[in-house]
């Protein structure tokens, strides 16, 4: 039988990724919703932290290695915000399009050149819910934050995120560019290169 290992989370664009490249390593991933884990509470002050939360949390109730991850957008003039809290940043019933208005708003006076941020991914591989050294990838892609909305894929704040690199905003990008420069494109590669180190023989 393959190994089996739970996903700290209920996406389903997130479970799909994952999977395929699990599924190589003979490797079968499964949601925390398929055994009734709740969300963890992400209580943590950092990326990392809360990663660690779900991980744990998901190994402890199920009892198999957990995968989980963190991400959000950094902006340099607002110190970091929104930062763990991009996905409740407009607080109480937040969805992407509120989350974008408030960032927009909060950046209302901000010029350009002061419009500088990125989006930053982590990813935690936890052999049990006790593990002391999880596997831990972190990876970045920087960015500006547009003054109004561009293009109608990805998720999140992608329409006002713009990649002078690119010379795209992210909602403008197919999916499979954004896999080959985003962050967690970048964060799942170098993850899947450590993870043979972390597996039982
Ligand atoms: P979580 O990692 O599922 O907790 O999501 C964090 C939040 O960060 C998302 O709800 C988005 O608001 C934002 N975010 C993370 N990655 C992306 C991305 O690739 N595009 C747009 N927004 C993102």
């Amino acid at each position: 039988m393959n190994k089996q290992f739970v996903l700290a989370s209920s996406n389903a664009g997130k479970l799909r990724e994952f999977s395929e490249m699990l599924a190589k390593q003979g490797i079968d991933l499964l949601p925390q919703s398929a055994f009734s884990v709740s969300d963890a509470d992400e209580t943590g002050l950092t990326f990392v932290e809360n990663a660690i939360l779900k991980a744990r949390h998901a190994s402890q109730a199920t009892g198999l290695p957990a995968l989980a991850d963190d991400s959000g957008l950094e902006v340099d003039a607002l110190n970091g915000a929104p930062g763990i809290y991009s996905a409740r940043y407009s607080g109480e019933g937040a969805n992407d399009a509120k989350n974008i208005d408030k960032l927009l708003d909060a950046l209302k006076e901000v010029p350009e050149a002061q419009r500088t941020g990125r989006y930053q991914c982590v990813l935690v591989y936890m052999r049990h819910s006790l593990d002391p050294t999880p596997l831990i990838c972190q990876a970045s892609w920087e960015g500006v934050v547009l003054t109004e909305r561009r293009g109608e894929g990805g998720f999140g704040y992608d329409p006002i995120f713009y990649i002078p690199e690119l010379n795209s905003a992210v909602a403008e990008l197919s999916a499979e560019t954004k896999h080959q420069y985003g962050h967690r494109g970048k964060a799942m590669r170098a993850f899947f290169e450590q993870l043979p180190h972390y597996l039982p023989a």
